[in-house]
């Protein structure tokens, strides 16, 4: 599952207790009739152990976690890939199960990156490094200015700006950390160093250096691929600064490298008659590696393990291709079957992106995607598994409903948006449900351990999606659905646009829009790069948070966007 996450385990509604507890009550009555019609079971009881093997292997330490283009992740596609073979399933493409794709991991100083400083007629090179929005420019024996904090915030009442004449050009150094002793109610986490170093760009700086603050203040050297580079360089400086009345001279060289990773998919097909509707069956198989990103976890470094998520889905994908392969039941054999175990999902859906976006995607022919991701944590008692994008076909309701089996407690919910794989099908116009036994403490932890697994709930749960398959009508109409319902949002305001985070240019390009939302009410659609609201410039996903925290509900302001390259303005209204 992808951080951050908007999953939240919301209270289950009295009505719907009721509602449980009165079936519970029919089902009690009606003994004989209620078990025969509910319990066909396809998985037997040694699917368990198969589960449990499985999950072992994957979130062993031998795997360190599965992060996206290591040696870990090899070792799972490998595991996956002879699966496959094993059950002669067909490889998607010329020979091979495996489908690369290539992102970039992150973005690091090289070696000749360089800030100095002239002081006594001298120049003495400076402990600093870029960070992130730092652009691959040089400034050569430039004047210095001291910008205070550099906010401007005269609601809070803090302005570095008032006295400032000209910054045209200058090294305009800026303390971390934010003002203290004014008014104790004003706030000002939303400047971040990224938005102060942005506003000293437009004022026409010439390079931005922060300096001091607490050591929480310092900013991380890890230069992040997904914020758009300014055109100058953006620095931190561990030391001390000279006190010096005179404006120093500085110099920088901020070169730097891109450092790309390759990640892959693994993709399997179970074709009986090319005429046939196709089921995807998919399930990300990567997680945090050693947690170097999304992790949750603040202690030493340590493997991720990710057994649930998602060696749990990972593995129950491989049940339902071996049982899938071998049985005779003629309600499964009205189908083709694809398998994809996808990369990349933990840094931001990039596997599922880059197969939708792919040569072996088509439309045409597809019935629906069945995403498995994080389904090991079934709770004993409660057994609650939720099924998400029970709205993306009309279908999907009455079906899902007349199924309920005794073992589980199903709890549906609309969007065919989530933080998951499933979310590039929807994009795609397909209709798609997502099976999710709940959050819990280990996730994204090191503590997402095998031993913490429910293996007969991941049979459940495979019951009932081969329940689901076998009911399945030969075609299914998709339907659009409105956007989930979220938690506590830091904004006061929403356009309903999905980013995409594998987006490396500049704006920020979106993967969908919500019906019924300000962007889909505007007529923004899907793909368009988003590049300013009303005055504020959105040159990343970072830019376009900054930007929404500046409206409230009611506002009406344009949104600039480029569409197939072309530039084009719409008029919106926030709600
Ligand atoms: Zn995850």
């Amino acid at each position: 599952m992808l951080f951050p996450s908007k999953l939240e385990l919301k209270n289950i509604p009295y009505l719907y207790l009721m509602k449980v507890c009165f079936a519970r009550l029919l089902f009690a009555l009606l003994p004989l009739w209620g078990a025969h019609a509910l319990k066909a079971q396809f998985l037997q009881p040694d699917s368990d152990g198969r589960l449990k093997q499985w999950v072992e292997y994957l979130a062993s330490d031998a795997l360190e976690g599965r992060l996206t283009g290591s040696q870990g992740e090899k070792l799972a596609f490998d595991f996956l890939s002879d699966k496959f073979k094993q059950w002669s399933l067909t490889p998607a493409s010329e020979g091979k199960f495996t489908q690369a794709f290539e992102f970039t991991w992150e973005i690091q100083a090289s070696p000749s990156a360089l800030m100095e400083w002239e002081a006594k007629g001298k120049r003495i090179a400076l402990n600093a490094y870029p960070i992130s929005g730092c652009g691959t420019a040089v400034v050569a024996g430039k004047k210095t200015l001291n910008l205070g904090f550099g906010i401007e915030d005269t609601a809070n009442g803090h302005s570095d700006y008032q006295s400032i004449s000209d910054l045209e050009g200058k090294v305009v150094f800026i303390q971390a950390g934010i003002p203290k002793g004014t008014n104790p109610h004003a706030d000002f986490s939303r400047w971040t160093l990224l938005e102060r170093a942005r506003l000293a760009a437009q004022r026409g700086a010439g390079a931005v250096v922060f300096y001091g603050g607490t050591p929480d203040d310092a900013p991380s050297k890890t230069i992040d691929p997904h914020v758009h580079a300014m055109p100058i360089p953006v620095w931190y400086c561990t030391e001390n600064l000279p006190k010096s009345k005179e404006p120093a001279l500085v110099w920088i060289n901020s070169s730097l490298n891109r450092i790309k990773k390759t990640g892959h998919n693994v993709v399997a097909d179970l074709t009986r008659n090319k005429s046939l509707p196709t089921l995807i069956v998919g399930a990300h198989y990567d997680h945090l590696g050693w947690g170097e990103r999304g992790s949750l976890y603040r202690g030493e470094k340590a493997i991720h393990n990710g057994a649930d998520d998602n060696a749990s889905g990972t593995a129950l994908m491989l049940e339902l291709a071996r049982f899938l392969a071998q049985t005779k039941d003629q309600r499964f054999l009205r189908f083709n079957y694809r398998f994809i175990g996808f990369s990349g999902e933990e840094l931001g859906l990039l596997g599922s992106k880059a197969f939708v976006e792919g040569p072996a995607f088509q439309r045409e022919g597809l019935l629906t995607m069945f995403n498995m991701d994080m389904v090991g944590r079934l709770d004993p008692q409660e057994k609650t598994l939720q099924v998400h994008g029970a709205g993306t076909s009309p279908r999907w309701a009455a079906l899902l409903d007349s199924l309920k089996p005794s073992e589980l407690n199903i709890k549906t919910s609309e969007s065919g948006i989530g933080p998951s794989d499933h979310s590039s099908f929807y994009l795609q116009d397909l209709p798609v449900l997502h099976f999710f036994s709940g959050t819990h403490d280990d996730y994204h932890k090191p503590s997402d351990d095998p031993h913490t697994l429910n293996y007969r709930g991941m049979t459940d749960i495979g019951n009932y999606m081969l329940q689901i398959i076998a009911h399945l009508p030969d075609a299914l109409p998709f339907s659009k659905t409105k956007a989930p319902e979220q938690g506590k949002s830091k904004f006061k305001v929403t356009l309903g646009v999905v980013p995409d985070y594998a987006w490396e240019k500049k704006g920020m390009r979106i993967s969908g829009v919500t019906e019924g939302k300000p962007a889909a009410l505007a007529g923004l659609q899907k793909n368009d790069v988003l590049l300013q609201l009303g005055e504020h410039p959105i040159d990343d996903i970072y830019g376009y948070m900054a930007a929404l925290g500046k409206f409230k509900k009611g506002d009406q302001t344009t949104v600039r966007i480029l569409r197939e390259e072309k530039p084009l303005t719409f008029k919106i209204t926030f709600e």
